[in-house]
């Protein structure tokens, strides 16, 4: 039987001599791997279509009893500009498909994900590749309903514009409040606003205002522990790795 998808690949391998095998986060199957027959060949009709990044509209099938796909046709919205982009924003973009790829079901179609997926890749203005990714993690957050509420003490429910966040529990808490024996973070003046700032803008919106370096780096290993404590399958994606180590939050 044939299907229909709209969505972006994430990942994209050689298989065997000429085919490729692909996985495609699609609005209405969610992840999906996907066999490309003979897409290296040089002729073939999804030739430069199923690379990181691509947007497309797909026909796919699948034979009796398997949970494999495959694909027959590809039409393509838009690619990801690789030869545009800078390392660091290049880094930054093949970070978010991997973080989706760890954090997306097969069979559990989210179309906000894509959304917010193709919201980010539409936008090409990339000051500060870093905090644009901190700044997706922050959104994906949200959509997975997975977002901890630092501007309210759990205990005593006085707002907070400074206090300590406890990623295992996912609560903020007051001086007062916050338990001694719970790993915690300190979250200042700084980041609580930035994060109200961040909560309140549009992915694009937010890609052309200025962060301090420290800031960042402390929005990010709040970012890191939530998504270890609440997310499954999340790992720091290997991606930001190319980032210079200078303009990096996990040291
Ligand atoms: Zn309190």
């Amino acid at each position: 039987m044939l299907k229909k998808d709209d969505g972006v690949v994430l990942r994209a391998a050689r298989s065997g001599e000429t085919s490729k095998i692909v996985t495609f986060l699609g609005t209405r199957n969610g992840k999906i791997r996907l066999i490309a027959k003979g897409a290296l060949g040089g002729n073939s009709a999804f030739r430069g279509a199923l690379e990181p990044g691509s947007h497309l509209e797909i026909v796919f099938y699948h034979k009796e009893n398997r949970t494999v796909f495959f694909l027959r046709e590809a039409h393509v919205h838009s690619v990801l500009r690789t030869e545009s982009l800078t390392l660091p924003a290049l880094a930054a973009a093949l970070a978010v498909l991997e973080l989706l790829d760890q954090v997306c079901f097969p069979g559990s179609p989210e179309p906000a994900i894509v959304e917010l997926l193709l919201e980010y890749l539409r936008c090409p203005i990339d000051n500060d590749p870093l905090f644009s990714f901190l700044v997706f993690q922050y959104h994906l957050l949200v959509v997975l309903g997975a977002l901890p509420d630092w501007t309210v003490c759990a205990t005593c429910s006085r707002i907070l514009d400074e206090g300590y966040y406890i990623p295992a529990e996912g609560l903020a808490a007051c001086r007062s409040h916050a338990g001694y024996s719970s790993r915690r973070v300190w979250m200042d003046q700084r980041l609580t606003r930035l994060a109200a700032t961040i909560n309140k803008a549009t992915l694009s919106e937010l890609r052309k205002i200025e962060v301090a370096a420290d800031t960042r780096k402390d929005l990010g290993a709040v970012l890191h522990w939530t998504y270890t404590y609440h997310v499954n399958n999340y790992r720091l994606p290997e991606a930001l790795k190319l980032i210079p180590k200078d303009k990096r939050t996990d040291d």
